[in-house]
Formats: C-alpha cells, structure tokens, sequence
C-alpha cells in the first residue's frame, strides 16, 4: 500500500481543463469522421494506448485518421520495403 500521493490544486485543475479539451476534440474528429466515406487508405504506423512507445500498424483513411483495418502481412512487407 503507498501512501496518499498530494496532488496541488493547480494540478488538478490543469487536468479537468485538458480532460475538458480533450472532449471537445474527440467530439469535433466524430463529427468530421462520421462525415467522411473513407475513399482514400493508406498504411500507418499508430501508438498503442497503452503503452505509445510501441505502435500497431493499421490501415487508416488519408482523410480523418480513422483506423479501417489491419494490413496483411504482404501488405506490411511493402510498406516497410518503401
Ligand atoms: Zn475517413
């Protein structure tokens, strides 16, 4: 058990605000995905969530970023390759 980590105010504050911000911009790139058809996939390499020092490597639209899939592994071979 480790004791009761103290966390300023200020800390506190600046976290709600860039959680706050954080909404926003998820709210704002549903609206802007929701719209787009996806016409254009390229490979890319993406963070993981949980630890964003590795990635995955996924196709995702060129237009909004959305992730529509995994490449297979030829497909993988050339974009490494290029
Ligand atoms: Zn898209």
């Amino acid at each position: 058990m480790v004791g009761t980590i103290y966390i300023p105010m200020a800390t506190n504050r600046k976290v709600e605000i860039l959680l706050t911000r954080k909404r926003d911009v998820e709210r704002e790139l549903k609206v802007i995905r929701d719209k787009c058809k996806h016409e254009i996939k390229v490979i890319r390499l993406i963070p993981k969530n949980l630890s964003p020092s590795q990635v995955d490597i996924r196709w995702v639209c060129e237009g909004c970023d959305t992730t529509l899939g995994y490449p297979t592994e030829m497909e993988v071979k050339n974009y490494i390759s290029n």
